[in-house]
């Protein structure tokens, strides 16, 4: 069987489908690791496993795919016009589950980042990561 894909690209796919270590979160986890942050990944004891967590300045981070997690007014964020009802349902659900687990963790006094897949797109990557960047400044 010929494979198309070169192997790079084909643990690109798998991880989407896994939605672990997708593009948008390893290009925040490499800025915060070039800034010298400290931080741990896939955090299985915390609600909702974020996907980045500084336990030092108690903070999760979750970079959120913008049509998964259902962005609002966002370009990336378009409902299929075929099995309209079984997508949203879908994004709904998973948009329901982002509320759940953010009231939890603020339950447990975490601070919350949310970073959508779009923030980070070539014109506006610069910016967000500045100012996530700047608000570790601000709790320091
Ligand atoms: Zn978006």
């Amino acid at each position: 069987m010929t494979d198309v894909h070169s192997k790079e690209t084909r643990s690109y796919n798998m991880s989407k489908i896994k939605g672990k270590d997708t593009a948008p979160e390893l290009l925040v986890r490499t800025f915060l690791h070039k800034n010298g942050f400290r931080y741990r990944i896939h955090v299985n004891d915390l609600p909702g496993k974020p996907d980045i967590v500084l336990p030092k300045y108690k903070t999760v981070i979750f970079v959120h795919g913008c049509f998964w997690h259902g962005h609002e007014d966002c370009k990336y964020y378009v409902v299929p016009k075929t099995r309209t009802e079984w997508w949203l349902n879908k994004i709904n659900t998973n948009i329901i589950n982002d509320q759940i687990t953010q009231g939890k963790l603020i339950e447990k006094g975490w601070r919350i980042v949310e970073i959508w897949e779009c923030d980070l797109k070539k014109v506006k990557i610069e910016a967000t990561l500045l100012a996530l960047k700047e608000s570790f400044g601000i709790i320091k």
